[in-house]
């Protein structure tokens, strides 16, 4: 099961990721949380990268294909995998297809959602440190402040989740990524899932045009 998730920023890619990853047992696979790892430390390409990605900008295509390449190799993916975040544009849709061959063996969610959640989203969203789960200050906020229900770890505010980044990711995302639903839609392989509704319902609804 190849499963690619698509959609804005704040549409729900990573915790459905999560819970598809858990529920199939498949391996999880963000180049966003790759990224996050990668610029951890102090050398002047993470120092280049971490401001890239502040900004709300796409990070280079060369360097998104080796970590995908190398995070590949490591993974067991005979079952499938989870995509959470790549593609981001149609030269990454091409060299995903390269990268594996049979180009039309994929199952490919468009998560769909407005702008004006989005923006509700991203502005009161936290991110457990450890296992990357996302809570929302108000619709889903932890049970003790600041700490992730299920690891304990602290709770932080991503960098591009601040105002003037969340614009420029959604103007990144209309212009780069958007005409991904189309590509992958030309091959039959896209379903539109309503991301405005909560959570459970999206992961439902997922799940019950995985099942058929
Ligand atoms: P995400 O966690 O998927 O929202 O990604 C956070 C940031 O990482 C994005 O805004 C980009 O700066 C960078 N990023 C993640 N995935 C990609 C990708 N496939 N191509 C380019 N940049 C990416």
């Amino acid at each position: 099961m190849r499963i690619i998730l698509l959609g804005p920023p704040g549409s729900g890619k990573g915790t459905q990721a999560i819970r598809l990853s858990r529920d199939y047992d498949l391996p999880h696979i963000s180049t966003g949380d790759m990224l996050r790892e990668a610029v951890s430390g102090k050398d002047r390409m993470a120092q280049k990268i971490k401001e890239i990605m502040e900004s709300g900008a796409l990070v280079p295509d060369e360097i998104i294909f080796s970590i995908l390449e190398k995070r590949l190799k490591k993974e067991d993916t005979r079952k499938g995998f989870v995509l959470d975040g790549f593609p981001r544009n149609l030269e990454q849709a091409r060299e995903l297809d390269k990268i594996l061959g049979d180009a039309g063996d994929f199952v490919v969610f468009d998560l769909v959602v407005g702008e004006d959640t989005v923006v509700r989203r991203l502005s009161k969203r936290r991110v457990c440190k450890k296992c990357r789960v996302n809570y929302h200050l108000e619709f889903q906020p932890p049970k003790i402040g600041g700490k992730c229900d299920e690891c304990g770890f602290s709770l932080y505010q991503r960098d591009d989740d601040k105002p003037e980044a969340i614009k420029n990711r959604l103007k990144v995302y209309n212009k780069e990524s958007r005409p991904l639903a189309e590509y992958y839609k030309e091959r039959g392989s896209l379903i539109s899932i309503n991301a405005e509704l909560d959570e459970e319902q999206v992961f439902a609804s997922i799940r019950e045009k995985l099942e058929k």
